[in-house]
C-alpha cells in the first residue's frame, strides 16, 4: 500500500487540551488570500512528509526492536531524543521526576503545539515482526503488543516537516514533543502535567496507532481508572507444624477477589475492573506474611470512579477482617480521568484527514485468490459425485436417500446410509 498524503500508518489522532484566546481560530477567519496561502502549505507539508517515508518506517522499526516496558524506556527515549536533537530540537531529559520522559522543543512564540504518543510495550509480547501469528523473537520477553513503536515516527515526520516550511517562511510558533511513558500503567501522563510541561501549550495532539484515521470530539468511548496497588500483611508460620499461629496475607487477597467478584453482580453495568496477584507469596509451607493484589478500576465518569474504588477499599478492609492480617496503606499506581476532546480541534484535523485519506490500493495489492485453492482441488472430485442434480431429482434429500428427519439411534449414533453417489456426475 502507499498513502497520497502526509500521515504514513494507521492512527488515531486526538485533540487533547486547548486553552482559550486559540490562535487556530483565528487563522481559519475567511481570508481568501491566506486560505489559498495555506492551502499551499498543507501541501507541500504533505510533500515534506511524505520524503520521510523512510525516516518514518527506520523510527517504527527500531522502537518495535526496542520493545520496552514502562519506565524502562531506556533505550527507546535515549534514540528519539538523539533525533531530535540532531533536528535542532532542545531536548529536556529526565522530565517530572521519571528517567525516561523528555519534552523537546523548537521555536519561538505561540502557537505552542505539542505532539504526544506513547512509548511502552507490554509483558510477554516479543514477536517477530511480519508474521501473523504469534511467534516470540525473544521467549518471555517484552514486546510492542499494541503499537505503541508507531506514534513517535508519526510524530517526529509531522515535526520535522512542519518545522521546514516554518523556518522558510519564517512563522512564529512552537513544536513540542514528548513521551507518553508507561501509559499500560496509566502512570506517567499526570506526573508530566504535574510538572507544568503542558502549561504554556495551546493544544495537544495525540496520536494512537488504530485500525483507520479518526479523530473525534467530546467524551470518548473507553473509560478512567485508577491503578491501586492492595497490599496485605500477615503473620508467617510453618504451614504444616504451627498452622494456628500464622495469619496468611495470601488469604487476604483471595477473599478480596472473591468478595470482589461476588459485589461484581452488584457494581453498575458500565464499571470495569481487572486484578493481577503480584505477590503472592514464597512457598507453600511458609504461611506467606506478604501478599498483594493489582486493580484497576474503571468507570465511565469521576463521581463512578471515586464510588468505585471506595467499594473496593471496603471489600479489601472486610478481607483483612476475615483473615486477621492487616491491610496496609494502599498505594495508587496511576491514573487517568475519562477524556473530553475538543471539538474545533477535532474537526479541522478531520478535514485534514479527509483531504489526506486511507491508505490508496496499487496495482500490487491483489486479492489472495489462491487462498483455499489446494483443499478444493483435493475434495473437489468426490464433492462433485454428490452435487444436487434438480434434472433427476425433487430434493437434494430424496437424491441422497435421507429420510426426513434422520435421527441418531438409541446410542447416540449417525446411521444413515446414503445412496451412491452417480459416477461422473457434473
Ligand atoms: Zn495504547
Amino acid at each position: 500500500m502507499r498513502h497520497p498524503g502526509s500521515l504514513p500508518g494507521a492512527l488515531l489522532v486526538v485533540p487533547l487540551v486547548l486553552a482559550s484566546g486559540t490562535p487556530l481560530e483565528a487563522q481559519q477567519r475567511r481570508d481568501p488570500d491566506a486560505e489559498a496561502r495555506l492551502e499551499t502549505l498543507k501541501g507541500e507539508a504533505a510533500k515534506e512528509v511524505d520524503a520521510r517515508a523512510t525516516l518514518v518506517q527506520r523510527v517504527v522499526d527500531q522502537i518495535f526492536s526496542f520493545g520496552e516496558l514502562g519506565f524502562q524506556e531506556v533505550e527507546t527515549s535515549s534514540y528519539l531524543v538523539g533525533l531530535l536533537r540532531s533536528e535542532g530540537f532542545t531536548v529536556d531529559t529526565a522530565v517530572a521526576g521519571i528517567p525516561t520522559a523528555w519534552v523537546a522543543r523548537w521555536g519561538q512564540g505561540r502557537p505552542v503545539i505539542a505532539l504526544g504518543s506513547d512509548i511502552d510495550g507490554i509483558p510477554q509480547a516479543s514477536q517477530v515482526p511480519g508474521v501473523a501469528c504469534r511467534m516470540p523473537l525473544v521467549q518471555g520477553a517484552p514486546g510492542h503488543g499494541e503499537g505503541h513503536n508507531s506514534g513517535q515516527a508519526v510524530n517526529l515526520a509531522a515535526a520535522f516537516a512542519v518545522k521546514r516550511i516554518m523556518e522558510r517562511e519564517k512563522l512564529p510558533g512552537t513544536i513540542v514533543l514528548w513521551p507518553g511513558v508507561a501509559e499500560e500503567q496509566i502512570a506517567g501522563k499526570p506526573f508530566l502535567v504535574r510538572a507544568g510541561v503542558f502549561r504554556e501549550v495551546d493544544v495537544v495532539l495525540f496520536s494512537h496507532v488504530g485500525t483507520e484515521l479518526s479523530t473525534s470530539w467530546g467524551l470518548t468511548s473507553g473509560s478512567g481508572l485508577v491503578s491501586v496497588l492492595y497490599r496485605f500483611g500477615g503473620t508467617a508460620a510453618h504451614a504444616a507444624g504451627r498452622p494456628w499461629q500464622g495469619r496468611s496475607a495470601l488469604d487476604a487477597v483471595e477473599l478480596m477477589d472473591i468478595g470482589w467478584n461476588f459485589r461484581r453482580e452488584h457494581l453498575p453495568l458500565k464499571q470495569r475492573s481487572h486484578s493481577v496477584i503480584v505477590d503472592g507469596g514464597d512457598q507453600p509451607n511458609v504461611v506467606p506474611q506478604t501478599a498483594s493484589v493489582w486493580y484497576y478500576l474503571r468507570e465511565l465518569d469521576y463521581q463512578g470512579i471515586k464510588a468505585l474504588w471506595a467499594v473496593a477499599d471496603s471489600v479489601a478492609e472486610g478481607a483483612a477482617l476475615m483473615t486477621g492480617t492487616t491491610l496496609l496503606p494502599t498505594r495508587v499506581l496511576g491514573a487517568a480521568w475519562p477524556r473530553h476532546y475538543n471539538r474545533p480541534v477535532a474537526e479541522a484535523l478531520a478535514a485534514n484527514i479527509t483531504r489526506v485519506g486511507m491508505p490508496v490500493w496499487t496495482p500490487d495489492d491483489q486479492p489472495p485468490v489462491e487462498l483455499n485453492r489446494e483443499i478444493l482441488e483435493r475434495y473437489r472430485p468426490a464433492m462433485r459425485a454428490y452435487y444436487y442434480d434438480a434434472k433427476r431429482h425433487r430434493t437434494y434429500l430424496e437424491q441422497l436417500g435421507v429420510t426426513y428427519p434422520a435421527l441418531p439411534d438409541s446410542g447416540g449414533a449417525c446411521r444413515v446410509s446414503l445412496r451412491t453417489p452417480r459416477t461422473g456426475a457434473r
